[in-house]
């Protein structure tokens, strides 16, 4: 996860100035980002990345094992700007009934689950990341499930959800990244999506009965500390506003190579544990759905010695109960 040294952007003018955020074209924007890259490991596209299984706060308060498969498959067409999960990916499509295959083997792996995570790194309903023919076929193994769960480009719903729902007759719930709804910031971010997409889709999901996740970045470049916190707070206002039903924060990280570029320019700077707590701790309290604090890799942004474990484990509570608990005092923030 570690970003180049060398860039193939060097400027005295400076890498924001330079590079992705403000090129003319989304074309040139992505090949700027594309450009900071550091190569990736090719895969075996019949295997997925990882499989996994932790418990998660169910929608009716239960507490549900949900199994998660991170599918080998091709990458996001997107390029969003702060985005690392083309590491994970494959250039070209991968064959027919491969992505198959990875989830009926994931799903034997995984045992009694209650709920299972669809992750490709990109878009469940992207047909050069899934086939069609892949998806009906996996739609076929879900119906003893309580909730699938895919994550999603708000540009690339459309009835392949629903469709794909009847087929599993199970609930479906779409991930999307709302990011931020800072409206300088979130065209930035290469995603090309508009707060009117993303509530079109919400909308549209919403009513042909479909559940809506957004995921929500906790200092996203550009901001400084107060700022990350403050936008993302307003992004979970936004999100509920439109009918997401649950809010994933995630603190931004460098190691994609165009984060790494602005962090050495001054543009980008990860958020600290205070902030991913404080946003949490937000969401939660308005009462409105359930949030969860993402806590992959976040021992990355947990400096202190004494207090970062008893902090991590605060906000895995937080994340399994719904309840706020209370703050772990230590030296470092004089709590
Ligand atoms: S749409 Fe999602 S998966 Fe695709 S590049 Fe953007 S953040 Fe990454
Ligand atoms: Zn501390």
């Amino acid at each position: 996860m570690s970003g180049r040294a060398a860039r193939s952007s060097p400027s005295s003018a400076g890498a924001a100035e330079q590079g992705g955020p403000l090129q003319a074209t989304p074309k040139a924007t992505t090949e700027w980002i594309r450009s900071l890259r550091a190569p990736k490991p090719s895969f075996d596209p019949w295997v997925p990345q990882a499989v996994q299984i932790e418990d998660e706060r169910a929608r009716d308060g239960s507490t549900a094992s949900v199994g998660t498969v991170f599918i080998t498959n091709r990458e996001c067409p997107f390029t969003c700007l702060m985005c690392d999960l083309w590491k994970y990916t494959t250039d070209e499509s991968v064959p027919a009934g491969a992505v198959d295959r990875q989830v009926e083997s994931a799903l034997a792996q995984m045992g009694a689950i209650s709920q299972v995570k669809l992750y490709n790194a990109g878009n469940f309903f992207d047909d050069r990341a899934v086939a069609p023919p892949d998806r009906e076929r996996i739609a076929t193994r879900l119906g003893h499930l309580d909730a699938v769960i895919v994550e999603n480009h708000p540009k690339m719903v459309d009835d392949r959800v629903r469709a794909f729902r009847d087929l599993a007759g199970t609930d479906v719930d779409v991930a999307m990244g709302l990011e931020t709804v800072h409206p300088e910031i979130l065209p930035r971010l290469n995603k090309r999506m508009t707060l009117a997409d993303f509530e079109a889709a919400s909308e549209r999901l919403r009513a042909a009965e479909l559940q809506v996740r957004a995921f929500i970045l906790v200092r996203a470049p550009f901001m400084t500390e107060a700022e990350g916190v403050e936008w993302a707070c307003r992004s979970i206002d936004f999100a509920f506003s439109v009918g997401v039903e649950c809010c994933a924060v995630i603190p931004t990280r460098a190691g994609n190579g165009a984060l790494d570029a602005l962090a050495a320019e001054g543009q980008f700077q990860a958020p600290t544990l205070d902030s991913l707590e404080a946003v949490a701790a937000y969401g939660l309290g308005l009462g409105q759905g359930r949030v969860f604090a993402d806590l992959w890799d976040v021992e990355r942004i947990a400096t202190c010695d004494r207090c970062s474990p008893a902090r991590i484990e605060r906000l895995r509570t937080l994340n399994l109960t719904q309840t706020i608990p209370a703050l772990v005092p230590c030296e470092c923030r004089a709590v």
